[in-house]
Protein backbone atom coordinates (compact mmCIF):
# COMPACT_ATOMS: atom_id res chain seq x y z
CA UNK A 1 0.00 0.00 0.00
CA UNK A 2 1.06 3.64 -1.00
CA UNK A 3 1.96 5.76 1.94
CA UNK A 4 0.09 8.53 2.87
CA UNK A 5 3.19 11.09 1.75
CA UNK A 6 2.64 9.77 -1.95
CA UNK A 7 -0.67 10.32 -2.66
CA UNK A 8 -2.03 13.23 -4.22
CA UNK A 9 -3.79 15.61 -1.02
CA UNK A 10 -6.92 15.78 -2.97
CA UNK A 11 -7.43 19.02 -1.00
CA UNK A 12 -4.70 21.41 -2.71
CA UNK A 13 -5.14 22.81 -6.00
CA UNK A 14 -4.08 20.46 -9.22
CA UNK A 15 -1.80 21.99 -11.33
CA UNK A 16 -3.42 22.71 -14.23
CA UNK A 17 -2.23 24.10 -17.65
CA UNK A 18 -4.95 26.21 -19.26
CA UNK A 19 -5.02 26.79 -22.53
CA UNK A 20 -6.01 30.71 -23.64
CA UNK A 21 -9.88 30.93 -23.63
CA UNK A 22 -12.72 31.82 -21.24
CA UNK A 23 -13.42 29.52 -18.23
CA UNK A 24 -17.12 29.47 -16.46
CA UNK A 25 -16.36 28.48 -13.18
CA UNK A 26 -19.47 28.62 -10.72
CA UNK A 27 -18.86 29.63 -7.01
CA UNK A 28 -20.50 28.48 -3.88
CA UNK A 29 -24.19 29.87 -2.75
CA UNK A 30 -23.55 30.25 0.49
CA UNK A 31 -21.68 26.94 1.78
CA UNK A 32 -18.19 27.44 0.69
CA UNK A 33 -17.07 23.65 0.69
CA UNK A 34 -19.67 23.76 -2.15
CA UNK A 35 -16.62 25.08 -4.61
CA UNK A 36 -15.77 21.56 -6.34
CA UNK A 37 -11.72 20.53 -6.97
CA UNK A 38 -11.26 21.50 -10.88
CA UNK A 39 -13.24 24.72 -9.63
CA UNK A 40 -9.83 25.50 -7.31
CA UNK A 41 -8.27 23.86 -10.09
CA UNK A 42 -9.09 26.59 -12.64
CA UNK A 43 -8.95 29.45 -10.39
CA UNK A 44 -5.78 28.61 -9.14
CA UNK A 45 -4.39 28.06 -13.16
CA UNK A 46 -5.86 31.38 -14.24
CA UNK A 47 -4.09 34.29 -15.70
CA UNK A 48 -6.93 36.45 -14.59
CA UNK A 49 -10.09 35.93 -12.75
CA UNK A 50 -13.05 38.01 -13.89
CA UNK A 51 -15.52 38.68 -11.81
CA UNK A 52 -19.05 40.77 -10.66
CA UNK A 53 -17.11 42.65 -7.44
CA UNK A 54 -13.50 42.06 -6.19
CA UNK A 55 -14.04 42.25 -2.67
CA UNK A 56 -16.79 39.57 -2.88
CA UNK A 57 -14.39 37.17 -5.10
CA UNK A 58 -11.05 38.34 -3.33
CA UNK A 59 -12.77 36.83 0.13
CA UNK A 60 -13.39 33.44 -1.63
CA UNK A 61 -10.01 33.92 -3.25
CA UNK A 62 -8.79 34.42 0.19
CA UNK A 63 -10.25 31.61 1.63
CA UNK A 64 -8.85 29.03 -0.70
CA UNK A 65 -5.42 30.76 -0.31
CA UNK A 66 -5.50 32.04 -3.66
CA UNK A 67 -4.06 35.54 -5.10
CA UNK A 68 -4.93 36.51 -8.02
CA UNK A 69 -5.71 39.19 -10.62
CA UNK A 70 -8.64 40.43 -11.12
CA UNK A 71 -10.64 42.48 -13.25
CA UNK A 72 -14.59 43.62 -13.06
CA UNK A 73 -17.14 42.26 -15.35
CA UNK A 74 -20.93 43.59 -14.30
CA UNK A 75 -24.11 44.46 -15.45
CA UNK A 76 -22.83 47.80 -16.82
CA UNK A 77 -20.37 46.25 -18.63
CA UNK A 78 -19.86 47.54 -22.55
CA UNK A 79 -18.41 46.15 -25.72
CA UNK A 80 -15.21 48.10 -24.79
CA UNK A 81 -15.15 45.59 -21.39
CA UNK A 82 -15.69 42.78 -23.81
CA UNK A 83 -13.15 43.33 -26.24
CA UNK A 84 -10.70 43.99 -23.53
CA UNK A 85 -10.69 40.47 -22.51
CA UNK A 86 -11.25 38.98 -26.37
CA UNK A 87 -7.71 40.82 -26.16
CA UNK A 88 -6.67 39.30 -22.82
CA UNK A 89 -7.31 35.85 -24.36
CA UNK A 90 -5.80 36.81 -27.90
CA UNK A 91 -2.64 37.56 -26.16
CA UNK A 92 -2.34 33.69 -24.91
CA UNK A 93 -4.43 34.40 -21.45
CA UNK A 94 -6.07 31.87 -19.30
CA UNK A 95 -9.19 34.23 -17.65
CA UNK A 96 -11.93 32.63 -15.34
CA UNK A 97 -15.48 34.32 -14.79
CA UNK A 98 -17.31 34.12 -11.93
CA UNK A 99 -20.01 35.87 -10.53
CA UNK A 100 -20.55 36.43 -6.89
CA UNK A 101 -22.24 33.11 -5.90
CA UNK A 102 -23.62 30.54 -8.11
CA UNK A 103 -23.06 29.77 -11.58
CA UNK A 104 -22.54 32.64 -13.87
CA UNK A 105 -24.50 33.49 -16.63
CA UNK A 106 -27.33 32.36 -14.69
CA UNK A 107 -29.32 35.80 -13.75
CA UNK A 108 -26.11 36.92 -13.94
CA UNK A 109 -23.74 38.62 -16.48
CA UNK A 110 -21.83 36.65 -19.21
CA UNK A 111 -23.90 35.87 -22.02
CA UNK A 112 -22.72 38.69 -24.17
CA UNK A 113 -19.01 38.19 -23.52
CA UNK A 114 -19.76 34.49 -24.05
CA UNK A 115 -21.61 34.94 -27.22
CA UNK A 116 -18.49 37.14 -28.36
CA UNK A 117 -15.88 34.34 -27.50
CA UNK A 118 -17.94 31.80 -29.31
CA UNK A 119 -18.24 34.26 -32.54
CA UNK A 120 -14.29 35.31 -32.30
CA UNK A 121 -14.18 30.96 -31.76
CA UNK A 122 -11.67 31.50 -28.91
CA UNK A 123 -11.51 28.00 -26.70
CA UNK A 124 -14.36 28.40 -24.00
CA UNK A 125 -15.65 25.89 -21.43
CA UNK A 126 -18.47 25.68 -18.57
CA UNK A 127 -17.57 23.93 -15.23
CA UNK A 128 -20.76 22.38 -13.46
CA UNK A 129 -21.32 23.54 -9.91
CA UNK A 130 -23.44 25.44 -7.69
CA UNK A 131 -26.80 27.34 -8.13
CA UNK A 132 -29.64 27.79 -6.56
CA UNK A 133 -31.98 26.44 -9.13
CA UNK A 134 -31.78 23.04 -9.07
CA UNK A 135 -31.60 22.06 -5.23
CA UNK A 136 -34.55 24.31 -4.88
CA UNK A 137 -36.29 22.32 -7.50
CA UNK A 138 -34.88 19.07 -5.70
CA UNK A 139 -36.52 20.19 -2.28
CA UNK A 140 -39.61 21.33 -3.27
CA UNK A 141 -41.30 17.78 -4.00
CA UNK A 142 -42.65 19.12 -7.02
CA UNK A 143 -42.21 16.74 -10.41
CA UNK A 144 -38.47 17.23 -11.69
CA UNK A 145 -38.81 15.66 -15.00
CA UNK A 146 -39.92 19.06 -17.16
CA UNK A 147 -39.42 22.55 -15.47
CA UNK A 148 -38.79 26.08 -16.79
CA UNK A 149 -36.67 28.64 -14.92
CA UNK A 150 -38.15 31.99 -15.74
CA UNK A 151 -35.34 34.19 -13.74
CA UNK A 152 -35.93 36.73 -11.34
CA UNK A 153 -39.94 38.22 -11.38
CA UNK A 154 -40.44 41.60 -12.58
CA UNK A 155 -40.30 44.02 -9.75
CA UNK A 156 -43.36 45.95 -10.47
CA UNK A 157 -47.09 44.19 -10.16
CA UNK A 158 -47.67 45.13 -14.38
CA UNK A 159 -45.04 43.54 -15.81
CA UNK A 160 -45.03 40.54 -13.52
CA UNK A 161 -48.61 39.65 -14.03
CA UNK A 162 -47.56 39.83 -17.70
CA UNK A 163 -44.78 37.42 -17.64
CA UNK A 164 -47.06 34.80 -15.16
CA UNK A 165 -49.46 35.05 -18.25
CA UNK A 166 -46.64 34.07 -20.56
CA UNK A 167 -46.29 31.46 -18.37
CA UNK A 168 -49.53 30.27 -17.50
CA UNK A 169 -50.04 27.46 -19.86
CA UNK A 170 -46.27 26.14 -19.75
CA UNK A 171 -46.14 22.28 -18.73
CA UNK A 172 -43.99 21.41 -16.04
CA UNK A 173 -42.76 23.05 -12.78
CA UNK A 174 -41.64 26.87 -12.85
CA UNK A 175 -38.80 28.36 -10.73
CA UNK A 176 -37.89 31.65 -10.29
CA UNK A 177 -35.71 33.73 -8.59
CA UNK A 178 -37.50 36.01 -5.86
CA UNK A 179 -36.20 38.46 -2.83
CA UNK A 180 -37.50 38.60 0.71
CA UNK A 181 -39.36 42.34 0.21
CA UNK A 182 -40.99 41.57 -2.56
CA UNK A 183 -42.31 37.90 -2.01
CA UNK A 184 -45.90 39.21 -0.44
CA UNK A 185 -46.86 40.86 -3.64
CA UNK A 186 -45.79 38.37 -6.33
CA UNK A 187 -47.39 35.63 -4.35
CA UNK A 188 -50.24 37.26 -4.61
CA UNK A 189 -50.07 37.84 -8.19
CA UNK A 190 -48.97 34.10 -8.43
CA UNK A 191 -52.69 33.45 -7.13
CA UNK A 192 -54.51 35.78 -8.87
CA UNK A 193 -52.63 34.55 -12.53
CA UNK A 194 -51.80 31.17 -12.05
CA UNK A 195 -54.06 30.10 -9.27
CA UNK A 196 -54.08 28.02 -6.45
CA UNK A 197 -50.93 25.84 -7.22
CA UNK A 198 -48.49 23.90 -5.18
CA UNK A 199 -45.59 25.75 -4.69
CA UNK A 200 -42.21 25.64 -2.81
CA UNK A 201 -40.34 28.60 -1.08
CA UNK A 202 -36.79 27.66 -0.76
CA UNK A 203 -34.87 30.11 0.90
CA UNK A 204 -31.02 30.64 2.18
CA UNK A 205 -29.83 27.07 0.62
CA UNK A 206 -26.99 25.30 1.29
CA UNK A 207 -26.22 27.73 4.35
CA UNK A 208 -26.86 27.55 8.37
CA UNK A 209 -30.99 28.60 8.47
CA UNK A 210 -31.90 26.53 5.09
CA UNK A 211 -35.64 26.63 4.94
CA UNK A 212 -38.24 24.89 2.86
CA UNK A 213 -41.77 25.77 3.21
CA UNK A 214 -44.24 23.61 0.79
CA UNK A 215 -47.73 24.33 0.67
CA UNK A 216 -50.94 26.25 -1.69
CA UNK A 217 -49.49 29.17 -2.93
CA UNK A 218 -52.33 30.69 -0.57
CA UNK A 219 -51.51 28.18 2.76
CA UNK A 220 -47.77 29.84 1.75
CA UNK A 221 -49.31 33.42 1.10
CA UNK A 222 -50.71 33.36 4.60
CA UNK A 223 -47.62 32.98 6.48
CA UNK A 224 -45.68 35.31 4.78
CA UNK A 225 -49.07 38.01 5.89
CA UNK A 226 -48.34 36.66 9.79
CA UNK A 227 -44.65 36.35 10.18
CA UNK A 228 -43.49 39.04 7.51
CA UNK A 229 -41.46 38.20 4.58
CA UNK A 230 -38.69 35.77 5.14
CA UNK A 231 -35.00 37.00 5.19
CA UNK A 232 -32.55 35.92 2.80
CA UNK A 233 -32.27 34.85 -0.78
CA UNK A 234 -35.44 33.03 -2.12
CA UNK A 235 -36.33 30.60 -4.79
CA UNK A 236 -39.87 30.05 -5.92
CA UNK A 237 -41.04 26.10 -7.16
CA UNK A 238 -44.61 26.53 -8.58
CA UNK A 239 -46.12 22.94 -9.84
CA UNK A 240 -49.19 22.50 -12.30
CA UNK A 241 -52.18 22.66 -11.09
CA UNK A 242 -53.39 19.06 -10.95
CA UNK A 243 -54.67 18.48 -7.74
CA UNK A 244 -51.85 16.60 -6.32
CA UNK A 245 -51.02 15.84 -3.15
CA UNK A 246 -48.77 18.57 -1.66
CA UNK A 247 -46.12 16.78 0.73
CA UNK A 248 -46.18 18.24 4.20
CA UNK A 249 -48.98 21.19 3.34
CA UNK A 250 -51.16 20.17 6.36
CA UNK A 251 -50.00 20.92 10.11
CA UNK A 252 -49.68 17.45 10.85
CA UNK A 253 -47.37 17.37 8.32
CA UNK A 254 -45.22 20.49 9.11
CA UNK A 255 -45.34 19.27 12.51
CA UNK A 256 -43.78 16.05 11.80
CA UNK A 257 -41.08 17.81 9.76
CA UNK A 258 -40.19 19.81 12.57
CA UNK A 259 -40.16 17.57 15.09
CA UNK A 260 -37.36 15.69 13.24
CA UNK A 261 -34.99 18.35 14.11
CA UNK A 262 -36.38 20.05 17.21
CA UNK A 263 -38.00 19.68 20.59
CA UNK A 264 -41.81 19.43 20.83
CA UNK A 265 -41.97 22.83 22.54
CA UNK A 266 -40.20 24.57 19.30
CA UNK A 267 -41.65 22.52 16.69
CA UNK A 268 -44.99 23.77 18.03
CA UNK A 269 -43.89 27.46 18.23
CA UNK A 270 -42.72 27.31 14.70
CA UNK A 271 -45.69 25.31 13.02
CA UNK A 272 -48.15 27.74 14.90
CA UNK A 273 -45.98 30.84 13.48
CA UNK A 274 -46.07 29.85 10.33
CA UNK A 275 -49.71 28.41 9.95
CA UNK A 276 -51.22 31.53 12.70
CA UNK A 277 -53.01 28.57 14.43
CA UNK A 278 -53.50 28.68 18.16
CA UNK A 279 -50.34 27.62 20.10
CA UNK A 280 -52.24 25.54 22.44
CA UNK A 281 -53.36 23.70 20.07
CA UNK A 282 -50.62 22.82 18.04
CA UNK A 283 -48.67 21.93 21.13
CA UNK A 284 -51.29 19.14 21.74
CA UNK A 285 -51.46 17.90 18.54
CA UNK A 286 -47.29 17.86 18.67
CA UNK A 287 -47.16 15.94 22.08
CA UNK A 288 -49.23 13.23 20.39
CA UNK A 289 -47.43 12.52 17.14
CA UNK A 290 -44.39 12.77 19.33
CA UNK A 291 -46.18 10.04 21.82
CA UNK A 292 -45.67 12.30 24.87
CA UNK A 293 -49.44 12.71 24.97
N1 LIG B 1 -26.03 32.80 -10.53
C1 LIG B 1 -26.81 32.43 -9.36
C2 LIG B 1 -27.19 30.94 -9.48
O1 LIG B 1 -26.46 30.20 -10.13
O2 LIG B 1 -28.18 30.51 -8.88
C3 LIG B 1 -28.01 33.32 -9.18
C4 LIG B 1 -27.65 34.76 -8.97
S1 LIG B 1 -29.03 35.82 -8.81
C5 LIG B 1 -28.26 37.38 -8.93
C6 LIG B 1 -29.39 35.77 -7.09
C7 LIG B 1 -30.69 35.03 -6.79
O3 LIG B 1 -30.44 33.63 -6.77
C8 LIG B 1 -31.26 35.34 -5.42
O4 LIG B 1 -32.09 36.50 -5.45
C9 LIG B 1 -32.10 34.12 -5.14
O5 LIG B 1 -33.31 34.16 -5.85
C10 LIG B 1 -31.20 33.03 -5.75
N2 LIG B 1 -30.25 32.51 -4.74
C11 LIG B 1 -28.92 32.68 -4.71
N3 LIG B 1 -28.40 32.04 -3.64
C12 LIG B 1 -29.42 31.46 -2.98
C13 LIG B 1 -29.53 30.66 -1.81
N4 LIG B 1 -28.45 30.36 -1.09
N5 LIG B 1 -30.77 30.23 -1.44
C14 LIG B 1 -31.87 30.55 -2.15
N6 LIG B 1 -31.82 31.31 -3.27
C15 LIG B 1 -30.62 31.75 -3.68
Amino acid sequence: MKSDTTQKDRRAPEEVSLKPGLYLVPTPIGNLRDLTFRALDVLAGADLVVCEDTRVTGKLLKAFGLKKSMRVYNDHATEKDRNAIVKIIEEGESVALVSDAGTPLISDPGYKLVRQIIKEGHEITALPGANALLPALQLSGLPCDAFTFVGFLPARSGPRKAILEKWAGQAGTLICYETGPRLEESLKDIRKVLGDRPMAIARELTKLYEEVRRGRVSTLLETVETDGAPKGEIVLIIGENKGEEIPNDTIEGQLKEALKTLSVRDAAEMVSVATGKPKKAIYMLALKLSGKA
